[in-house]
């Protein structure tokens, strides 16, 4: 036997990495999931605990005082976290999201006037690109950005902007140029602070799961930034935020992931438990092949969003149609598996008595956020079509 051959096999940093997401998971975060949920409330205490071993925005590279985790790593992250509180996933998940336009795009100056702030726990990122009339047609934003002297002025409303009023920087995508031939060439990018005059966050959606995560609209009225707070070069800015969205959507990948993951460990645990007809409802093998299909479709799912990383970490140039599939797949997985757990907790399932009602509502939000699946479907067609 070879035991040196390590194709599909995590490095062992991963496992040890995974080893203490998971402990501090189940110590500090899953305690407080059932409330933070029932209370809608964010989940302070994960974000304590997550913060303090530096596991929050884990992804932020050493030169900018980070932890400079890879892409595995984080979506490792994401996942454990998940597995018990998709709300708090959410945190180490949209600093991601927030910072990866920075990351790729923003000059050096303006990843250091942020990102340490991320790194060391002061500060977490929003992401704003939808709008109330601009979802899936993302080009068709009408939040304007003009520059007037040395400051940008940002006027319009962004909607279910995640994280909002908890985070202190915004990456905003604005309409500069609307005369611009193609609508995609004349959006930038921009980062806008909590403090900004003219910022202001307006109250919370009241959601169907993630509830502990807030979700805002924010707006600006003649919200005025310096000049050098926009993220690379002016027009270049909705493709720089569907870019960043290649390397996010295996974090949402490994956030559907640990929600299956969790909802089948709690299932498990209940059919040993449960007896009808004088045995454990574990013996029916009806029962059984509900529990094996829904291991082999998270074990199938787990693998896509690692390749999706691995891919990303690699700095491979399309990563359009593997990164679509990997969001796409593990989020149809996490439906399926959170219903099928609902289901072999029978009544119990469906109160709050257990987890998994939770974590079948906090599974929808994967089949919507960052690009619906139908629209992950037309980004893998276009993308096969293309030749
Ligand atoms: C809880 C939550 C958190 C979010 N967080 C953020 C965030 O942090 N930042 C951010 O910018 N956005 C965020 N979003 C927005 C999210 O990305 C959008 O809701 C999503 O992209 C869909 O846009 P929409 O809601 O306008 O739906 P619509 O675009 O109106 O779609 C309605 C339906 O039509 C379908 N559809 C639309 N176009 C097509 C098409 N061409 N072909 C086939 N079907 C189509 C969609 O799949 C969907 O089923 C969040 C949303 C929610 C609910």
């Amino acid at each position: 036997m070879n035991r040196g051959f390590d194709t599909y096999q995590l490095a062992e940093e991963h496992e040890a990495l995974r080893a203490a997401v998971r402990s501090l998971s189940e110590k500090e975060i899953a305690p407080h999931a059932a409330e933070v949920d029932e209370q809608s409330r964010f989940p302070i205490e994960a974000k304590k605990a997550l913060v303090k071993a530096g596991f929050h925005a884990a992804h932020i590279p050493e030169d900018y005082a980070g932890e400079g985790a890879d892409s595995i790593a984080t979506c490792i992250v994401i996942e454990e976290v998940a597995r018990v509180c998709a709300s708090s996933s959410l945190i180490p998940a949209v600093n991601k999201l927030g910072t990866m336009p920075i990351l790729l795009g923003a000059s050096d100056e303006l990843k250091r006037t942020v990102l340490p702030s991320v790194a060391n726990g002061e500060a977490m990122v929003s992401y704003a690109l939808s709008e109330r009339e601009a979802g899936s047609d993302t080009a068709s934003m009408r939040t304007r950005a003009r520059l007037d002297g040395d400051h940008w002025v940002l006027n319009g409303t962004k909607c279910w902007i995640t994280n909002a009023g908890e985070s202190s920087w915004y990456t905003v995508m604005a309409v500069t140029d609307p005369d611009a031939a193609r609508k995609a060439d004349g959006i930038s990018a921009f980062l806008v602070h909590a403090d900004d005059p003219g910022f202001e966050v307006g109250a919370k959606e009241r959601k169907l799961g993630i509830k502990g995560s807030p979700t805002c609209e924010i707006h600006f009225s003649d919200c005025a930034i310096p000049e050098n707070r926009i993220i690379g070069e002016p027009g270049t800015g909705l493709r720089t935020a569907l870019r960043a969205l290649d390397h996010t959507r295996p974090t949402i990948g490994a956030q559907a992931v640990g929600i299956a993951q969790g909802a089948l460990d709690a299932a498990v645990a209940y059919v040993r438990e449960r007896r009808q007809f004088g045995r454990p409802v574990s013996d029916f093998q009806g029962v059984q092949f509900m529990l094996a299909d829904m291991a082999m479709s998270i074990e199938a799912a787990r693998h896509m969003v690692y390749v999706a990383a691995a891919r990303a970490e690699r700095g491979e140039d399309d990563l359009v149609f593997v990164s679509a599939a990997a969001k796409c797949f593990a989020s149809d997985v996490a439906m399926r598996v959170t219903t099928d757990a609902v289901q072999l907790f029978g009544g119990a399932g469906y109160t709050t008595d257990f987890p998994v009602e939770r974590m079948m509502r906090d599974a929808k939000i994967t089949q919507i956020y960052e690009g619906t699946n139908q629209i992950q479907r037309m980004v893998m067609a276009k993308s096969l079509l293309r030749g």
